[in-house]
């Protein structure tokens, strides 16, 4: 049932994060009305909140926060066919323009006419209610929770890259970083057939989650000063994969030594704008260096593996907090505290903890 509720979560400029009323949208022709559920925070949400930007894309009006994201269809435009009030979705947050090269030739990830929830000037899904292009929601089986709807986005991140790896069964597959997207990686590495999967932080609790999740090894760089030698004993050769989700010019540089001759490095992490590479020794390896930019198509398969059992994300989530706790629950994600790792605030007025 429609209320005159539609709490919002409004970030005005950094440092600046309100809660405020919002008029309740109307869905257009081909959107949906979503009475929102689950949305967790991302290092992006709190980069905004922390910085006011990322790169070029700047907050210099309000925006609405928030973007990986679940919630109940409550009413559908007319033309929407595929959706009909009650049904449960992830939201896949970013629609593109569907007409450009790059969405015509099936690389939607690409367009420059993306618009992308809570990514300036475009507002996100932390709220009450909110609409979306119904062929961007995706139906969740039953047994299929909100959060772990939510939880698609990020896992989409981790399929992409891991499509982008090649990864296949048998490989062994280096993680640089045990953040909420390396421990997508291990999960989407281990449904794609990964026999080997080894992951590096340099905090130990990110380690203990990585094992939880399915990681074969784990080393903490700080510890260690050889670590490509140190993987090579572990393992007695190289991985043929590595996926870096530090991004730092440390951890590439390691992808590209660590990384077995004829292998693929895939950089995910954005940590530095411009970093030293030992190129001639990457070429002279025929290492195949990849970027990742989000996901494309990713979203069924992240539902996939998770509605047949092959992952369990819920794992990923440490913390749970209201809409009206918003605040608080930025606090716990910015600073870490309680071994964060994923938060999750439930929009929905009626959740109780
Ligand atoms: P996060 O900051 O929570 O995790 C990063 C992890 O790396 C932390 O656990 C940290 O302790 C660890 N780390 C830092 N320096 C390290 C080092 N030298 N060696 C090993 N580990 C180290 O971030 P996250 O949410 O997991 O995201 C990871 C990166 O991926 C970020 O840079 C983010 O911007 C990027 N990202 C990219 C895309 C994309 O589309 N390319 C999408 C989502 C996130
Ligand atoms: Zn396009």
């Amino acid at each position: 049932m429609t209320t005159k509720d539609n709490l919002t979560a409004v970030l005005y400029k950094k440092e600046d994060l309100r809660l405020e009323q919002r008029p309740i949208p109307v869905p257009k022709d081909d959107e949906v009305l979503l009475r929102m559920d689950s949305v967790g925070i991302c290092g992006s949400d709190v980069h905004y909140l922390v910085h006011g930007r990322i790169a070029h894309f700047v907050v210099d009006k309000p925006m609405v926060i928030g973007h990986e994201a679940s919630g109940i269809v409550d009413k559908v435009g007319k033309n929407v066919k595929s959706l009909k009030p009650g049904d449960r979705v992830a939201i896949e947050p970013g629609v593109p323009c569907r007409v450009c090269t790059f969405c015509k030739t099936g690389k939607y990830n690409l367009c420059d006419e993306m618009v992308f929830c809570a990514t300036p000037p475009y507002d996100g899904n932390l709220t009450r209610y909110y609409t979306h292009p119904a062929d961007f929601c995706f139906k969740l089986p039953d047994h299929v929770s909100m959060e772990e709807g939510a939880l698609l986005e990020p896992l989409s991140v981790g399929v992409h890259a891991c499509r982008q790896a090649n990864v296949m069964i048998g490989d062994s597959v280096l993680i640089l970083g045990s953040g909420p997207i390396g421990l997508v990686n291990i999960l989407a590495a281990k449904s794609m057939g990964a026999s080997t999967i080894i992951i590096t932080d340099i905090v130990d609790s990110r380690l203990a989650k990585a094992k939880e999740l399915g990681a074969t090894h784990t080393i903490n760089t700080k510890s260690i000063t050889k670590v490509k030698e140190h993987i090579e004993k572990l393992l007695g050769d190289l991985p043929n994969k590595t996926i870096d989700c530090v991004g730092a010019e440390a951890t590439i540089r390691l992808g590209i030594e660590a990384t077995r001759a004829g292998g693929n490095l895939v950089v995910v992490g954005l940590a530095a704008d411009e970093v030293k590479i030992p190129m001639a020794y990457a070429l002279s390896r025929e290492i195949t260096i990849l970027g990742v930019f989000r996901y494309c198509n990713d979203y069924p398969l992240a539902l996939d593996i998770v509605a047949s059992g092959k992952v369990n994300v819920k794992p990923l989530i440490t913390h749970h907090y209201t809409l009206e706790e918003t605040l608080e629950a930025f606090e716990t994600a910015r600073t870490g505290r309680g071994n964060a790792i994923k938060v999750m605030i439930h929009a929905n007025a009626d959740y109780k903890k």
